[in-house]
C-alpha cells in the first residue's frame, strides 16, 4: 500500500458512531441522591438495565465516569445477532444441552426485544434486518460449521449452511443465521436514554464511582466525594470497577480489535460476516452521509500486549484493500471487550452472598444481544426473584475443566506481565522524538515519557493504578495500556477506561 493510502492512519482514531451523533450533556452527580437502583456505567448494558427497570416503576440512577455510550459501545461494530462464533457447540460441550438452549432462546429473544423497542418508540437508528454468516476458508472447519448449524436449528434458530457468500472471498462453507440485524448503536441508545431521567430517576455523567460501601443501603462515592444511596446496585462498568470481592480480575481478560471503514465502487451485497478461524475478519455495511461504507474489523489481541498497535491497523487496511482494490479509507478506530473463562458472559448476582449487588460483563465481543439478555435477567431477578436464563449466565457458576485450563493460562499470562514489566531494563536516556514514547529511568524510577508534536514531554508513572502491572505504550491511540486487566490512560495519566478508578501519578517534573 502507498503512503498516501495509509495517510488516514496518521489522523486520530475517529469512530463513526461518535462522529455522527452529538455528545450528551447530562449533569454531574453533585448532591446526595437516592434511588431504588444505582447503575454504574451508561453503555448499552447500563442504559438497557435502566430502561427496563424504569419501565417496571423502579427508580434508577445511572452514573458514568465519562459520557453516555462513549466506551466500548461507542466503538462496537453493532451486529445484533445470536451467532457468536461456534458458541452453541461450545456451551453444549461445557455445560450441556439445556444451557445451550437457554443461551439460544435468550439471545434470539434479545434481538426481537431490541427490534420491538425500536419499532414501538419509532427510533431512527438505521436498524436493518440482515443474515449473519460465520464463514471458513479452511477445509478443517467445514464439519464444525455443519455441526453448529444442526445444533442451532435444534435450538430453534433459523440456521443453514451455504457454500458461497456474496463477498469477494472464496470460502469453503458458511453458517447462516436468518433474521439477525444491524443498527447505529448510539442513535438507538441516545434515544433510549431520553426516557430515563425524571420521576425520581437520573443519568449522571463525568462522575466516576470510586467506592461502594455496603451499609444498610449501598452508598456509592464519586471521585469528587458525592454520594449515591441505593437499595440495589448494578455494576455495568464493562470491566467491573469493584475489586473488594469476587476475584473478577482473575476471571476476566480483555481483547482489543480494530476497525477500518472503506468506500468502494463495489455495491455491498448485504449481510454481516465473520471468520470462523484466525485471523479474525468481520464485515458489515453502514449508512453514512456520503453513502454506504463497508466496515472491516479484525486483528484482535490481548489488550495492552503484542506488537506496535499501528501494525494492526496496517494489516487490516492491507486486507481491506486486497478484498476491495479501489478501497478509499475513511474512519478507523479500535476498542476492547471483556472475555470470560468459558466464553459465556457473567450476568446476575455479583456473588451468591450479595442478593442486591448485580453484575453484567464478559460479552466476548457479542454485547448487543448479551446486554439485553443481561438486563432482562437482572430485571427479572429484581422484580420476580428469578429468570429463565439465570443459570447459564450465573457469574458464580461452577467452572468446568475447559475453563479452568483457560484460567491457568490467563492468570499465568497476567503474572508474567506483572513480573516482566517490573524486571525488564528500561533505557536511561530521554532522547525522544515528537510523537514518540519510551519508558525511561529518572532518578532510579521507571517513567513513561511521551513527547507531543509541539515538543512537550509528558511524564507518568507507568505502574497501573488498578493492581500494579507495568503499562505498555499504544502508539496507534497514544495511550498507556495495561497488559494484565486492560485499564488505559492518556499520555497525561488520565483514565480512558477501567477497571482502574485512579489516574496515573504524574512523572517527575516536565523536562524539555
Ligand atoms: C471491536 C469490537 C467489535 C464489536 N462488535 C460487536 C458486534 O458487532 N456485535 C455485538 O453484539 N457486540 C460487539 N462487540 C461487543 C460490544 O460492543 C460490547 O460488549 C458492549 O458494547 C459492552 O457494553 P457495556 O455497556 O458493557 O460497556 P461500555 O460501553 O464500555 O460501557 C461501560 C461504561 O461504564 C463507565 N464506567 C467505567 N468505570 C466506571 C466507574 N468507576 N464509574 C462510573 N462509570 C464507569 C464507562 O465510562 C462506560 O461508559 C464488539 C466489541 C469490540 C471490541
Amino acid at each position: 500500500m502507498t503512503t498516501d493510502q495509509l495517510a488516514f492512519l496518521n489522523e486520530p482514531p475517529n469512530p463513526y458512531w461518535l462522529a455522527s451523533t452529538p455528545t450528551t450533556n447530562y449533569p454531574q452527580l453533585a448532591d446526595e441522591i437516592s434511588a431504588d437502583v444505582a447503575i454504574i456505567g451508561a453503555g448499552i448494558t447500563g442504559l438497557t438495565c435502566a430502561y427496563l427497570l424504569k419501565s417496571e416503576g423502579i427508580t434508577v440512577a445511572v452514573v458514568d465516569a465519562d459520557h453516555v455510550c462513549q466506551g466500548t459501545t461507542g466503538h462496537t461494530t453493532a451486529k445484533i445477532t445470536s451467532q457468536h462464533g461456534l458458541i452453541y457447540s461450545k456451551i453444549k460441550q461445557q455445560m450441556g444441552h439445556e444451557a445451550a438452549q437457554q443461551y439460544a432462546v435468550a439471545n434470539e429473544t434479545a434481538i426481537r426485544k431490541i427490534e420491538e423497542l425500536i419499532r414501538v418508540r419509532k427510533i431512527d437508528c438505521n436498524f436493518r434486518s440482515q443474515n449473519a454468516y460465520l464463514y471458513t476458508e479452511r477445509e478443517g472447519y467445514i464439519k464444525k460449521i455443519e455441526e453448529e448449524a444442526k445444533l442451532a436449528a435444534q435450538l430453534g434458530i433459523e440456521a443453514s449452511v451455504t457454500e458461497e457468500i456474496d463477498l469477494p472471498i472464496k470460502i469453503k462453507a458458511a453458517l447462516c443465521f436468518a433474521q439477525q440485524a444491524q443498527f447505529h448503536p448510539r442513535k438507538y441508545l441516545l434515544s433510549l436514554a431520553l426516557d430515563i431521567p425524571g420521576n425520581g430517576s437520573y443519568i449522571f455523567e463525568q462522575s466516576r464511582i470510586v467506592d461502594i460501601d455496603d451499609k444498610k443501603k449501598y452508598v456509592l462515592k464519586t471521585s469528587a466525594g458525592h454520594r449515591l444511596n441505593a437499595d440495589k446496585v448494578i455494576i455495568a462498568s464493562h470491566y467491573p470497577c469493584y475489586n473488594k470481592a469476587g476475584l473478577y480480575f482473575a476471571r476476566i481478560y480483555q481483547e482489543r480489535s480494530y476497525v477500518v471503514t472503506v468506500k468502494t465502487s463495489n455495491p455491498y451485497p448485504g449481510g454481516m460476516y465473520i471468520t470462523a478461524e484466525e485471523p479474525g475478519r468481520s464485515f458489515r455495511s453502514l449508512e453514512s452521509e456520503e453513502g454506504e461504507l463497508i466496515m472491516v474489523g479484525g486483528q484482535h489481541h490481548k489488550a495492552g500486549q503484542g506488537i506496535d498497535t499501528r501494525e494492526h491497523y496496517k494489516k487490516l487496511a492491507q486486507f481491506a484493500q486486497a478484498t476491495y482494490p479501489d478501497a478509499q479509507f475513511r474512519y478507523r478506530w479500535s476498542t476492547q471487550d471483556c472475555m470470560t473463562l468459558d466464553g459465556v458472559p457473567y450476568a446476575g448476582q455479583f456473588l451468591p452472598s450479595t442478593p442486591n449487588l448485580f453484575l453484567a460483563t464478559g460479552y466476548g465481543k457479542w454485547g448487543m444481544t448479551n446486554s439485553m439478555v443481561s438486563a432482562m435477567i437482572i430485571r427479572d431477578l429484581i422484580v420476580k426473584g428469578e429468570s429463565p436464563w439465570q443459570h447459564v449466565y450465573n457469574p458464580s457458576r461452577q467452572t468446568i475443566a475447559a475453563s479452568a485450563k483457560t484460567f491457568v493460562v490467563e492468570t499465568l499470562n497476567v503474572a508474567n506481565q506483572l513480573v516482566e514489566g517490573k524486571l525488564s531494563g528500561a533505557p536511561t536516556d530521554a532522547d525522544i522524538k515528537p510523537g514518540e514514547a519510551k519508558v525511561v529511568i529518572i532518578d532510579g524510577d521507571k517513567v513513561g515519557a511521551y513527547r507531543d508534536e509541539q515538543g512537550t514531554l509528558h511524564l507518568v508513572d507507568t505502574t497501573c493504578t488498578h493492581l500494579g502491572c507495568e503499562l505498555h505504550w499504544n502508539a496507534a491511540e497514544l495511550s498507556w495500556d495495561c497488559p494484565c486487566h486492560g485499564s488505559r490512560f492518556t499520555y497525561e495519566g488520565e483514565i480512558i477506561e477501567g477497571p482502574t478508578v485512579k489516574p496515573l501519578k504524574k512523572g517527575k517534573e516536565q523536562i524539555d
